[in-house]
């Protein structure tokens, strides 16, 4: 065995025997390098930055307010809103008011493998704009289906075909099967029209 490989080895086990996991590499990469493990705020913000490019690139969406972001547990909904959105919470955006300024704040958990990261962030932020444009109030089901929308492509833009699908699967979750009918409308109509018909859909009632 390697010294450098010995050590790595030592390294993880004595991280292991200490947090139960490990993630311990020598020479360790410098929090500013690309991680595959998203833990720490840097990280974080980068791949925010990232998702704000895709978003713009892809769908046109850009959030004007500033986004704070921060990893830390999510806040527990309440059963009704578990019912009807899913049961699996990783990722939330709420409003904070700072002065004058609203912003806005999304949570994440840590610990997300980087491109899931990334696909939650793009989800949320999604919500972000919502609140912005005030779109699809009256319509729960488009708007996390709309936000379900950027997701899924943004998995299946990076290789992740199995999660993409999982998400179409999310039908038995009430909110769920509208991910569906904005996918139908997208293959008849194309991307551009689908985002004005979910954009433009509140105005219309
Ligand atoms: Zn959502």
């Amino acid at each position: 065995m390697e010294f450098n490989e010995f050590i790595t080895s030592l390294g993880r086990t004595i991280e292991y025997l200490l947090t139960g996991q490990s993630n311990f590499r020598l020479g360790g990469t410098s929090e500013f390098a690309v991680a595959n493990v998203i833990d720490n705020e840097v990280q974080a913000k980068m791949a925010l930055k990232e998702v704000r490019l895709y978003l713009k690139e892809n769908f046109s969406i850009e959030i004007l307010q500033p986004v704070i972001i921060k990893l830390g547990q999510v806040q527990t909904l309440d059963w009704k809103s578990r019912l009807t959105s899913g049961f699996f919470h990783i990722g939330n955006c709420s409003t904070k008011q700072m002065g004058h300024i609203t912003a806005h704040e999304i949570t994440v958990v840590p610990g997300l493998e980087r491109v899931k990261f990334k696909s939650v962030i793009c989800h949320e932020l999604t919500h972000a704009f919502q609140s912005e444009k005030r779109l699809l109030r009256n319509f729960k089901g488009y708007k996390e289906g709309m936000a379900r929308w950027t997701e899924y492509h943004f998995l299946l833009d990076h290789q992740q075909v199995e999660e993409a699908q999982k998400l179409r699967r999310f039908e038995m979750v009430i909110l769920g099967k509208m991910l569906n009918k904005i996918l139908e409308f997208e293959k008849e109509h194309g991307r551009e029209a689908t985002s004005r018909w979910l954009q433009e859909m509140e105005l219309e009632t």
